[in-house]
């Protein structure tokens, strides 16, 4: 099925099946950066879209292309398309699953692909997961969506089939916290498909911050900062997560963990074109955790 996704089930698996190529890659995604536009398919709207280069993301004066290539018909950009169409492969209509954003356009399409898929934002560690809360919009007024703290969620033990998040975890102050209530929420066999930013070159992942017992933030690294549709100053990251982070999926109960890796210049789906070494470089990939049946 185009376009085609690999599966590995170590980090080690995907580094080795893609080194060969990564000079290729490098190549392929600064001639892409380079230009505005390019004529690609879009997974969500089945046909070819322009997808404009620049997202909003950039490495000093390069483009990251994984928040870019925006499809210029239904506004979905490189990652959230990635996790679209691993989504879909994975979660017949029907299925009962959780989405851990509600104002986006992917939002929007998996509430089309799966009626009755709880649509969720994070309001602020004050609210109570499972309430609705008003949210600012981007015209000065408000929008209402329900709260879920992913370290504490609403969801009742084994009640979704699967939970789908999308960079939400560098943001989350004890990312094992989040994942272990991921694994509470799915049924036996049930299914977690996510994106975050991660770096399989990076041999361990960097702890930027942790709250203390206060919840007061202590910062042990220079503050990262991402764009966020709800907060104008950025959202704090708490980690850049490396190579060892099968090990907190294990650690959060998960029995199957896979990458997903599609490398597809014409899907729009591509490194992050980060050229400064291998350390932040990042692959086309969605991660896939499974709960024992
Ligand atoms: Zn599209």
């Amino acid at each position: 099925m185009y376009p085609q996704s690999t599966w590995f089930d170590t980090v080690d698996a995907l580094t080795d099946a893609v080194a060969d190529s990564l000079g290729t890659m490098r190549v392929i995604d600064a001639g892409i950066a380079a230009g505005a536009a390019i004529d690609g398919y879009c997974v969500h709207c089945e046909r070819v879209c322009l997808l404009q280069v620049n997202g909003g993301a950039l490495f000093g004066e390069d483009v990251n292309l994984r928040e870019g290539l925006v499809c210029q018909s239904c506004g979905l950009n490189s990652r959230s398309r990635q996790l679209y169409l691993a989504a879909r492969r994975a979660f017949p209509h029907g299925s009962r699953l959780a989405l851990l954003e509600a104002f986006s356009p992917l939002a929007r399409y998996a509430e089309a692909a799966w009626p009755g898929i709880q649509l969720s934002e994070f309001h602020d560690s004050s609210a109570r997961s499972g309430q609705t809360y008003e949210f600012p919009d981007n015209e000065g007024g408000h929008r209402r969506a329900f709260h879920q703290d992913m370290q504490r969620m609403s969801f009742a033990d084994q009640s979704l089939d699967g939970i789908l998040h999308n960079d939400v975890l560098e943001h989350v102050p004890d990312a094992l916290a989040g994942l272990q209530e991921c694994h509470r929420v799915l049924v036996d066999g049930g299914t977690s498909l996510f994106t975050m930013p991660w770096f399989p070159w990076l041999p361990s992942t960097l702890v930027r911050g942790r709250l203390d017992e206060q919840g007061a933030l202590l910062e042990l690294l220079p503050t990262e900062l991402h764009g966020d549709g709800l907060r104008p100053e950025g959202i704090y990251t708490f980690y850049n997560f490396g190579a060892d982070f099968a090990d907190l999926l294990g650690r959060a109960g998960f029995s199957k963990i896979a990458f997903g890796c599609c490398y597809d210049p014409f899907a729009g789906f591509v490194t992050n074109n980060y050229r400064y070494g291998d350390d932040f470089l990042m692959l086309p990939t969605v991660i896939r955790a499974t709960k024992a049946a």
